[in-house]
């Protein structure tokens, strides 16, 4: 997979890409992640990004131009297409381009999953008060918001997104950091508690089924604690989570 970030401010991206896992990913050719920089398409004198909005109001607003040209000259150099939305072409299969912005759809498990199986993402960071609307209409294929907050740029999202999507990547993580049995995945649960060593930590003990080897006890126990926890913590996921009638009459939930 192939993830470019559209920024004014691309050197944000340089440690979170180069570290960790992502960085291993990055080195290993499993995916490429390429932050470029906005401004250099700027057609005004001074490469401004940025203008005063129609109608007034507080702040400043991206402009289409910048971000219209810079999404084409990426497109371009990866030999994809461009369509434009407000036309009505047809957008290439594979490629998403992603506009972060607190208006967008909410960045789940679920939707991470669906935006791992796409070749190409391109990632557009705004600022500011955001980006002017045309742009938007005729080059975004979709809006992702990483919450019900606003921050000052889309990088933090951008970078969020490229995380959670790039670890779902066949290869990315390894066999031991399997993303199968983790919360959000496939049953829809928060995760169990884990330990590791030392067995006793400052008086507390591992919990004793974790020790004794026995593989079916260990798997019941974190099941059980899985719905526990998510019961607790986030009642609202168990509505959705796949559970036996069993379970659920232990939950007190039929
Ligand atoms: N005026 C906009 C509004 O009220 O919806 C907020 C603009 S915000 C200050 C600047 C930029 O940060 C946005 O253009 C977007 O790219 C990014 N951003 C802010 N909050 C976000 C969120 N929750 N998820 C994703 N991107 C976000």
């Amino acid at each position: 997979m192939t993830i470019d970030i559209l920024t004014i401010f691309p050197e944000m991206f340089e440690s979170v890409l180069n570290a960790s896992i992502l960085g291993r990913a990055r080195e290993q050719g499993l995916i490429a992640v390429e932050a470029t920089d906005i401004r250099p398409f700027s057609a005004s004198k001074h490469k401004n990004t940025d203008d005063y909005p129609f109608g007034g109001g507080a702040g400043m607003l991206m402009m289409a131009q910048p971000i219209g040209d810079c999404i084409k000259a990426v497109c371009e150099k990866r030999g994809v297409p461009c369509p434009s939305n407000a036309k009505g072409e047809t957008p290439p299969s594979g490629v998403k381009r992603i506009y972060l912005s607190p208006r967008g759809v909410p960045l789940t498990q679920k939707l991470a999953q669906e935006l791992s199986q796409e070749q190409h993402l391109i990632l557009l960071c705004g600022h500011y008060e955001g980006v002017d609307q045309r742009v938007i209409d005729q080059y975004i294929d979709l809006e992702v918001s990483i919450g019900d907050y606003v921050l000052t740029g889309g990088e933090l999202g951008a970078m969020v997104l490229t995380d959670c999507v790039a670890r779902l990547i066949p290869g990315v993580l390894g066999s031991e950091e399997s993303p199968r049995d983790e919360s959000f995945s496939d049953e829809g649960l928060l995760e169990y508690p884990q330990y590791t060593r030392p067995r006793v930590y400052e008086g507390m003990e591992v919990p004793e089924v974790l020790l004794n080897g026995d593989h079916a006890k260990i798997a019941a126990w974190r099941r059980e604690q899985a719905l526990l926890v998510t019961k607790e913590r986030r009642p609202d996921l168990l509505k959705k989570a796949s559970m036996t009638a069993k379970e659920r009459e232990r939950l007190g939930l039929l």
